[in-house]
């Protein structure tokens, strides 16, 4: 950046003058670029907020994964972190908002609730309780927002672990090593080695056995206390010690019962648990996938998960099916987001398309739907892919294998 002659040659007769000259300038770079996006966009300001905090999030995302590699960390900090940073204090600077000075100033705002931000930011997708670190790690929030931009099935897409035992279980035509994959990673988010061990030997997963390894790393030396690895009860997830080394907790948000214990493992024995973008976009939604099918099951009419290699959720009826998306996001105007920009492909030979959003979500935003439908009219009664709650979904299927009978 150039300063003009005159402001250097005060600056240099006034070095504390120098930051003030600095900021003047950018500041006024900083509104002509506001003035030059203008012209691209109708709202310029409100776009930046919401890829500042999706860029800031995939910065915390990259620095987590960096400080997980179990190497020390070293600088320089992930790109988008930086640039999040640079950004962000830009947003400031238009809100005459205080901008966290540096990056570790950065990461402790990352764990305020939105709401606490000295920088308002009304356009990016967040509820005000939301954090972007929970228990210093990423959250939910955060991967939604930050690693991903779509929704969990592009995700698991473009999850090259997920592809390749798509790719392997559809080459050896085998859906049922597909399917028990997924069900393993849904039910067993930890794993003791021997139990690991027992999975790899099963001639389901056998054509599966490297990702099923990758999968399941060792659990971190975080997760150790005393010699102990505790789980969770609720989700048969690992609980970890909060800094006071006497707090365990489930970071699973979804987690049906965070409070209860699951069975202790000595460290020694061994302990995996499912990498983490797994847990988020495979064990989390997989756990309402489940419920669902199961309560179909036992309606006595037949029900299919993740058909055809993943091609939706569920299919009920084998003539004229229903199928289902099942989304577990937790933030239904993100969802409503992903969804505007991809939608999923319903089969032709389907007689209804269904998003259903898991009780979970429900329960923790009461007006979720009627949000998500807002976000993306296309989900509306009457379109060819409605969105519902998972007790509608439910109790249309039911009314449909009474009218079937
Ligand atoms: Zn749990």
């Amino acid at each position: 950046m150039l300063l003009p002659k005159q402001c250097v040659a005060e600056a240099g007769r006034h070095p504390h003058l120098v930051g003030h000259f600095v900021r003047h300038q950018i500041h006024r770079l900083l509104t002509i670029t506001s003035m030059e996006l203008k012209d691209l966009t109708t709202d310029s300001s409100r776009l930046s907020e919401r890829i500042v905090i999706a860029q800031l999030a995939a910065g915390v995302l990259d620095y987590a994964a960096a400080m997980s590699a179990g190497k020390t960390f070293r600088l320089p900090y992930p790109p988008n972190l930086q640039l999040a940073l640079d950004r962000l204090t830009m947003v400031a600077w238009q809100q005459n908002a205080e901008p966290p000075s540096n990056v570790v100033e950065l990461l402790q705002l990352a764990a305020r609730p939105f709401e606490s931000w000295p920088i308002r930011l009304s356009d990016a997708d967040v509820d005000p309780g939301e954090t972007l670190l929970a228990y210093g790690r990423p959250s939910v929030t955060c991967e939604e927002l930050g690693g991903l931009g779509g929704d969990v099935a592009a995700e698991m897409r473009q999850n090259a672990l997920m592809l390749a035992v798509m790719d392997k279980t559809r080459a050896a035509g085998a859906p049922d090593s597909y399917v028990a994959f997924r069900r393993l990673l849904i039910e067993r988010p930890a794993i003791t080695a021997l139990g690991l061990d027992a999975r790899l030997a099963d001639p389901e997963l056998a054509v599966v056995a490297d990702e099923l390894r990758l999968a399941y790393p060792e659990a971190p030396p975080e997760a150790r206390a005393d010699g102990i690895v505790r789980t969770c009860g609720g989700c048969n997830g690992l609980r970890l010690p909060l800094d006071d080394d006497r707090t365990w907790v489930c970071e699973d948000y979804s987690c049906p019962a965070p409070g209860t214990p699951g069975p202790d493992h000595s460290a020694a024995e061994g302990v995996h648990w499912l990498r983490r973008e797994l847990r988020t976009f495979v064990t989390g939604p997989g756990r309402a996938e489940l419920r669902i099918a199961e309560a179909i099951e036992a309606m006595g009419v037949p029900v299919q998960l993740w058909p055809d290699f993943d091609s939706c959720d569920l299919a009920v009826f084998a003539d004229r099916p229903w199928v289902a998306d099942i989304k577990a996001w937790r933030n239904p105007t993100r969802l409503g987001r992903a969804l505007r920009e991809r939608m999923f492909r319903v089969p032709p030979e389907a007689e209804k398309a269904y998003i259903v959003i898991g009780s979970e979500q429900v329960r923790m935003h009461p007006r979720y739907v009627a949000v998500l439908r807002r976000a993306c009219p296309a989900l509306k009664p009457g379109k060819r892919v409605t969105a519902v709650a998972e007790k509608q979904f439910l109790d249309a299927v039911r009314r449909e294998v009474e009218a079937r009978r």
